[in-house]
């Protein structure tokens, strides 16, 4: 992979990152303004309210699985990132042969190549 390429691929994830950290930041938003509207004033009192609130806490719930699956991605980017600094991005971990570009610049992240995927698959 060449200069050129690793400044593409290093655009590429920033910007994946900066949409990751937007959704983030609406999610926190939203779970701030709950908190805020619930709030008694008594900080001790919050586990309470989490485990109190029915539908609420459930959406809430959903909100932080939702945020822990994109905190999830969002580290997968930043070792996409680290990878691309140390030269190993784009390169099989598992048969150390290079990843299809096409598949790089649809999955960013992608850490295995096509081949060794489906074979994964095919073992579980
Ligand atoms: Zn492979």
């Amino acid at each position: 992979m060449n200069k050129k390429d690793v400044e593409f691929f290093k655009t590429l994830i920033a910007k994946e990152k900066e949409n990751l950290l937007d959704k983030l930041g609406y999610l926190r938003e939203n779970a701030m303004n709950t908190t805020v509207k619930d709030a008694t004033g008594d900080h001790s009192s919050y586990s309470f309210h989490m485990a109190d609130q029915g539908t609420d806490s459930q959406e809430r719930e959903k909100a932080f699985l939702f945020a822990s699956r994109e905190s999830q991605y969002f580290e997968r980017l930043e070792l996409a990132l680290k990878r691309l600094d140390e030269g190993t991005f784009g390169i099989c971990v598992k048969c150390q042969k290079l990843i299809d570009r096409e598949r790089l610049e649809a999955v960013p992240i992608a850490t295995m190549c096509v081949d060794c995927k489906t074979e994964k698959k095919k073992a579980l």
